[in-house]
């Protein structure tokens, strides 16, 4: 059974719409066996909620978002029980069983096949099941697998039109419903992007930042919205990536044994004033030694089916050595690209310099591999590097680069737009994973 596909917000919302009144059937519909599974029937919920007898957090808190969204819908509370409740009897009533239920692997449900993130949807008789990858940890953070949470957003998106539009119940739009009846179905779904994900803010306090106007409190309230609100719209990550600026400390730990790691400016190694950012000699043989040594140490070469990162992205300065060996990897600067560097942006006076980065980058990944076939090292495609590269360089998929347009042109005309968009595609062939890391609404245009 195929995924399914996920829709763009704005066809979402009119998809949706209409197949929520397409399942729209005559009141006594749900009497009729053979058609779907009915929830809701004349206004009121028709379904009884079963979670395991110990629910994870995750399971727990999936049946509460549902009842929540079904009594918003029909103004009934469907009743919530654990599984140990449900008597033979009982069910010849529907009810839908979330997680993993002894009813869901007498159905078949194989749990184990089951991938991160991924949930089950079964109609079995009268009964509905979402059974999904369910791993320990809070609900809504992004590295807990809830594959049962996202079964029931997917349950809601699709057969209760909700839509979730911003954080907060004014926000949450659940339309009312007289009639809902869920298409008998098998099938598997799981996000389609393996990271889905916004950074939340969540670290900023009122305290240090009293411009925003939060109280306290008020502070408190919406982060929990948005942490709501986020995981309603499916963000969370399947992969264990870590990355971000690797060595904005390296200077001062490994400065002095081993200046040849660090940019050479002006005939010198490291920051060209105490203190000052500096990036690194990024071609230097003896940093990718480091740098896989270091992802070793941390357990990176352990034998496993997951992905391993080793974390090779540059400082958040311009790649800025001047030595023959990383000046000898890079190509040549494209045609147009200083027609797209803004002329007051601090890369104006700096040399296009993303093919000396790729191709550090793919000798790190060899390094690795050699320890790990699984290892995937990750860089970003930024400043003086974010131009796709010209040397022809062919990268794979063990290469992973956030493409990250930080500060450029707000608002952008057709050319600009264009020309990021031959950045994207320019990496693309490359041949590396690539994800979107942009900065700011707006400004990056995430
Ligand atoms: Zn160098």
């Amino acid at each position: 059974m195929p995924a399914l596909s996920r829709r763009t917000f704005a066809q979402g919302a009119l998809l949706g719409l209409s197949h929520w009144l397409g399942v729209c059937k005559p009141a006594d519909a749900y009497h009729q066996p053979g058609d779907g599974v009915t929830l809701v029937a004349e206004g009121r919920p028709v379904v009884t909620l079963v979670t395991p007898d110990t629910p994870n957090d995750s399971v727990h808190y999936a049946a509460v978002e549902l009842s929540w969204h079904i009594e918003k819908a029909t103004g009934f509370q469907p009743a919530t029980v654990t599984e140990s409740k449900v008597t033979s009897t009982g069910l010849g009533k529907t009810h839908i069983f979330l997680g993993d239920t002894r009813f869901a692997r007498k159905a078949g449900v194989d749990f184990d096949a089951l991938g991160p993130e991924s949930c089950a949807l079964r109609t079995v008789g009268r009964h509905l099941c979402i059974a999904g990858h369910d791993t320990s940890g809070s609900p809504v953070d992004v590295n807990t697998s809830a594959g049962t949470l996202f079964g029931v957003y997917e349950l809601l998106d699709r057969y209760f039109a909700v839509r979730w539009l911003w954080p907060g119940e004014l926000g949450t739009f659940v339309p009312k419903a007289e009639s809902v009846v869920v298409p008998l179905q098998d099938r598997v779904v799981t996000p389609r992007f393996m990271q889905r994900q916004v950074r939340t803010g969540a670290g900023l306090r009122t305290k240090d930042h009293p411009e925003m106007g939060f109280t306290t409190a008020a502070a408190e309230d919406y982060m929990n919205a948005q942490a709501a609100f986020l995981r309603r719209n499916r963000m969370g990550r399947r992969i264990p990536a870590k990355y971000g600026h690797a060595f904005v400390d390296w200077w001062r730990q490994y400065g002095a044994e081993h200046p040849e790691w660090f940019q050479l400016v002006n005939g010198k190694r490291g920051p060209s004033r105490l203190g000052g950012r500096f990036s690194m000699c990024i071609s230097n043989a003896g940093l990718h030694e480091e740098i896989v040594s270091q992802w070793r140490q941390h357990g990176g070469d352990r034998p496993g089916h997951l992905p391993t990162f080793v974390n090779a992205v540059e400082n958040d300065v311009p790649g800025q050595c001047e030595c023959d060996v990383c000046k000898a990897l890079d190509g040549h600067e494209p045609p147009n690209y200083r027609k797209f560097i803004p002329s007051k942006s601090k890369l104006a006076s700096k040399p296009f310099v993303s093919d000396r980065y790729a191709r550090s980058w793919q000798a790190i990944q060899q390094n690795a591999a050699k320890y790990n076939s699984n290892a995937v090292v990750v860089g970003y495609a930024y400043m003086n590097y974010f131009a796709a590269p010209t040397s022809g360089v062919k990268l794979g998929p063990n290469i992973m680069i956030g493409f990250c347009p930080s500060s450029w042109f707000y608002p952008r005309s057709g050319d600009e737009q264009d020309w990021m968009k031959a950045q994207w595609r320019g990496w693309a062939d490359t041949q590396a994973k690539l994800f979107m890391r942009a900065n700011y609404f707006l400004d990056g245009y995430c």
